[in-house]
């Protein structure tokens, strides 16, 4: 079928929300994907953040296919072995107390708004349910995670949205001055994806962590975009010198199959109890089994590979004429760049390079496993496109 009557089938059968790119794609390997036109793309998009170890993984694929063989869902009614192996791997790794598995971010935020809503009401009774988000950010499509969302654009058509939300300036002063006798949490990503790939500061981000120790008021790191070893280090926050008490994440963790995590440290460990929260599919076997296989083999070694990979790509990436800015952090990349973001993005997929716009930047993320000739082929494109 040519592209054009996919694209007619899709705008007849599939509600409208998505804006494509003008490709269907087929296969790949690694970080080189297909489309059905037979051409080959480099990948600097990894499906936003999820396709960590590229497409077509032999090792994640036979420990999804041997999960498969066995129960492919049980419910969460009963103990499977992949959930209870992929909660021990999180907590071991990051020094988590417990896990509450989902399905995706938005649902993995959710849970974590229950939980800071929680702690706060087993501790102080009512009332104190305000949750400070920083302007900008993004946590989500639901509608709780819409509200906890800070950006006006967002706040359209689907009202009324959730009570409770204060956005603050991306700043420890911006925060401290939202927060007060009703918050319970403050949420925020340390590098904002959708908003625009930004990197909080360092300080900022420790005396916001301090700040909500002195006062009990939970810090909740959405890592849903920046874990799982996309900024270099598993998650983000160990850069930031910070321990939060919730961690949420999904993307990358189940390597391509949908799975969300919300991580309770320390004084929430212990927030939820039996039918306080639940889904169907959350922490799925055939999920979980593939997500122990991305977990375990995003190693220290490979993790010093991210951050060279990032070193290489940011340099040249700064040299291209008609780059302002390189932004983010690790292989979480974003580009001010003089062109339109979008019509830089179709420039790139004509030439055979698949990238992402994150609000006028143009947004890299590419697979952590991506090779040196893969990267140059889509330097090569970018500089073309860029520079023209
Ligand atoms: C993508 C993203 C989400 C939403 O994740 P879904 O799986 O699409 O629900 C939430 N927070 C951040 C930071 C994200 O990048």
């Amino acid at each position: 079928m040519s592209l054009e009557n996919w694209q007619k089938e899709d705008r007849q059968y599939i509600a409208g929300t998505y804006n494509r790119f003008p490709v269907v794609l087929v296969g790949g390997e690694g970080a080189t994907l297909y489309g059905e036109d037979g051409k080959k793309y480099v990948d600097f998009g990894s499906g936003i953040a999820v396709n960590v170890f590229g497409v077509n993984d032999a090792a994640w694929k036979e420990a999804v296919t041997a999960q498969l063989g066995c129960i492919q869902h049980a419910s969460n009614l009963y103990y499977t072995a992949p959930q209870i192996g992929l909660a021990k791997l999180l907590c071991g790794r990051t020094g988590a107390d417990k896990v509450f598995f989902s399905n995706s971010g938005a649902e993995a935020n959710e849970c974590a708004i229950k939980a800071a809503r929680k702690y706060s009401f087993d501790k102080y009774g009512g009332g104190r349910f305000r949750i400070v988000t920083l302007q900008n950010s993004f946590h989500g499509r639901t509608m709780a995670t819409l509200s906890a969302t800070g950006q006006d654009a967002m706040h359209r058509y689907f009202m009324p949205f959730l009570e409770g939300f204060d956005y603050a300036a991306p700043t420890y002063e911006g925060v401290r001055a939202k927060c007060g006798g009703q918050t319970c949490a403050v949420m925020l990503e340390l590098v904002q994806g959708e908003g625009g790939v930004r990197a909080l500061d360092k300080d900022d981000v420790k005396k916001i962590a301090a700040f909500c120790r002195e006062h009990d008021i939970l810090l909740v790191v959405d890592e849903v975009q920046t874990g799982n070893g996309r900024t270099g280090t598993l998650y983000a926050y160990e850069q930031y010198g910070i321990e939060p008490d919730i961690v949420t994440t999904a993307k990358g963790l189940g390597g391509g199959l949908p799975l969300g995590a919300t991580m309770l440290f320390g004084r929430c460990g212990s927030v939820f109890s039996a039918g306080d929260h639940g889904s169907t599919f959350g922490g799925n076997p055939v999920a979980c089994a593939g997500a122990v296989s991305i977990l375990s083999r995003i190693t220290k070694e490979l993790l010093l590979e991210v951050q060279g990979k990032s070193a290489y790509l940011r340099t040249h990436l700064g040299r291209i004429r008609g780059v302002n800015e390189v932004s983010g952090l690790g292989l979480m990349i974003g580009l001010t760049v003089e062109k339109d973001a979008r019509a830089v993005a179709e420039a790139c997929l004509a030439r055979g390079l698949l990238v992402l716009t994150a609000k006028s930047k143009v947004r890299l993320l590419p697979p952590l496993t991506i090779r040196k000739d893969e990267m140059d082929l889509g330097l090569n494109i970018l500089n073309e496109v860029l520079a023209q």
